[in-house]
């Protein structure tokens, strides 16, 4: 199973280590026995295409597979002239950034509150979606996944519903599904395992089987208010949710190959470790149950 764990940016542990560049990140991970890196660009796009291109260097050499994080300043449902332009630039200037380093995926929040007239700021989004990939396309850079999020507060855009639809703009926008998000803008609806299920049959019937099984997944506790998301927490406050035992049974069942990336507050690597025991506990129960018979784990 070519399923892969990891964290959104650099750990506090990383940095209390002594480490000092994200360049040493892919083999900080390896080490911990993890496979994936979100790199954040969320402040805006600066890296430059040298150092972008030794993360990559440094991420085959390591078996990281890379994604990047675009800022947050993106704004598709804006109707100013000047951050549209903005909002285009950060998108292709992320989607230049992993062309580089040889990122599979570029996550980026739809931005904007959804305002008075939610559907129309919708259509917005999607119109200016349609404009960027254009642009992309014109650069050669349609092989990278362009993946909306599904975002924490109730008046964000950016529902389940509303990524979904973004991405039937184009074959290469993928949803990033953020179940922690998706358990805080639903006052923690994510309890069981068809909660769970549920996503991922949205994701399917609108989008198809393939973009379930290699989903894109934000992975974290999040305490959240009636306004939804308040704060990434960690899995040391156990009073956080949402669990990943359910997410990780049907990741077995249904055979996905997805990309969790945590991002718990400060302990995003240590807390993708603890999703990825978690899974792997999962699974060898899985094989026993299955009996003798059961095939050997690979
Ligand atoms: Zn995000």
């Amino acid at each position: 199973m070519d399923i892969k764990f990891g964290a959104a940016g650099n750990s506090n542990l990383f940095y209390e280590q002594g480490n000092k560049s994200s360049l040493k990140m892919p083999a900080w991970l390896a080490e911990m026995g993890l496979n994936a890196y979100e790199y954040q660009c969320v402040r805006g796009v600066r890296i430059k295409e040298e150092f972008a291109r030794k993360l990559g260097e440094e991420a085959r050499a390591h078996n990281i597979s890379l994604s990047i994080h675009a800022p947050y300043y993106i704004n598709l449902a804006t109707e100013d002239p000047q951050v549209k332009e903005k909002t285009k630039g950060h998108i292709i200037k992320s989607l230049r950034a992993a062309h580089w380093m040889g990122a599979l995926t570029v996550v980026m929040h739809p931005g904007g509150g959804a305002g008075k007239d939610r559907a129309a700021a919708h259509q917005r989004a999607k119109d200016l979606l349609t404009e960027v990939l254009k642009e992309a396309r014109e650069e050669g850079l349609e092989h990278i996944r362009l993946a909306p999020e599904t975002m924490g507060k109730i008046n964000q855009l950016g529902s389940l519903d509303e990524i979904l639809d973004l991405c039937t703009v184009a074959e290469n926008v993928v949803p990033c599904i953020d179940f922690g998000h998706l358990h805080a803008v639903t006052q923690g609806s994510l309890k069981d395992k068809e909660s769970f299920a549920h996503i991922l049959d949205k994701v399917s019937s609108a989008l198809g089987e393939e973009t379930v099984k290699k989903l894109h997944v934000h992975f974290s506790p999040v305490e959240f208010t009636k306004g939804g998301e308040k704060k990434h927490q960690t899995t040391l406050e156990k009073e956080f949710g949402p669990d990943f035992t359910p997410l990780a049974e049907l990741i077995i069942e249904r055979k996905m190959e997805p990309v969790i990336i945590c991002e718990s507050n400060g302990r995003q690597a240590e807390d993708a470790l603890v999703y990825k025991r978690i899974f792997e506990k999962v699974r060898d129960q899985s094989i026993k149950d299955l009996g003798p018979l059961a095939p050997e784990r690979s």
